[in-house]
């Protein structure tokens, strides 16, 4: 599932291509990905100009001349570019036609990817962004900030960095590493984490999302941010996706185990 720095890393991909362009129509084929009347989508969307685009947490937004049009990608949602002539394929569900005839196409396979389209004032005010934690950039993530955060959950530390209230932009890969840097075992509850580990947290976050956005995110199997881009950042995992691996710090094997559903990497040396 793309994360913050794919998600990125698709954005600057679509500001290369679509700032500037008039949507002269929007086609809708899978009604569930649209959040909200999906009449009143395509027609708010006809004769916006892309503006610029930045994103929110997972989510892309892309201001218009009085809209913004928000997307998550999801497990699978990628962007693909054509001419309007070209035929639509299987797994095209949203087709965005701008008026110098080329299309922006949301290829989702699994279909479990959402747009919206909102009024641009209030785009971060209103739901989904509204209910958005911190980006992992906030001078206001603090060690104080995220233990009160955590101090009410019991649950395993590597959940709670998923969770899009606390800290935004942390998805099942980063969380992984994330973890493994601060030396905090995925299971600890999260109420346990103390300052000095939050300020782990904060401050590995911070180095691995840096970094993996300089490098355009990762490239995994279910995910291609758009066509024709990869990132390279897969090459840099320490522990997620290394199964049988040892670990780079004390060579323990790497185990592999589930939480809350997700597969979670780490070492059970320096994680204890
Ligand atoms: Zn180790």
């Amino acid at each position: 599932m793309p994360e913050k720095p794919e998600v990125i890393t698709v954005s600057k991909t679509l500001e290369k291509i679509i700032i500037g362009k008039i949507i002269k129509k929007a086609d809708v084929y899978h009604d569930n990905i649209i959040i909200g009347d999906v009449e009143k989508f395509k027609k708010d969307l006809v004769g916006e100009k892309i503006e610029s685009i930045t994103t929110r947490g997972k989510w892309i937004v892309i201001f218009l001349t009085t809209k913004a049009l928000i997307v998550h990608l999801r497990m699978e949602g990628k962007f693909f570019f054509r001419n309007s002539s070209v035929l639509k394929s299987k797994h095209e569900h949203v087709i965005i036609t701008f008026n110098d005839n080329t299309d922006m196409r949301f290829n989702d396979v699994r279909k479990f990817g959402k747009m919206a389209c909102l009024p641009k004032k209030e785009v971060f005010n209103i739901e989904p962004l509204a209910s958005l934690g911190l980006e992992y950039n906030d001078k206001n993530l603090t060690p104080n900030y995220l233990v009160s955060a955590l101090k009410q959950k019991r649950i395993p530390i590597k959940t709670s960095l998923l969770d899009q209230s606390i800290i935004t932009g942390i998805g099942n890969i980063y969380d992984d590493e994330i973890l493994f840097l601060s030396h905090i075992n995925p299971l600890r509850k999260s109420n346990t984490i103390s300052l000095d580990e939050a300020n782990a947290i904060i401050k590995n976050t911070s180095i691995i999302l840096k970094k993996a956005i300089k490098m355009g995110g990762t490239t995994i199997k279910s995910f291609t941010s758009a066509e024709g881009v990869h990132g390279l950042f897969q090459n840099e995992l320490l522990v997620h996706g290394k199964k049988d691996g040892l670990c780079p710090i004390c060579n323990s094997k790497i185990s592999v185990i589930k939480i809350g559903g997700r597969s979670t990497y780490f070492c059970p040396n320096c994680q204890k």
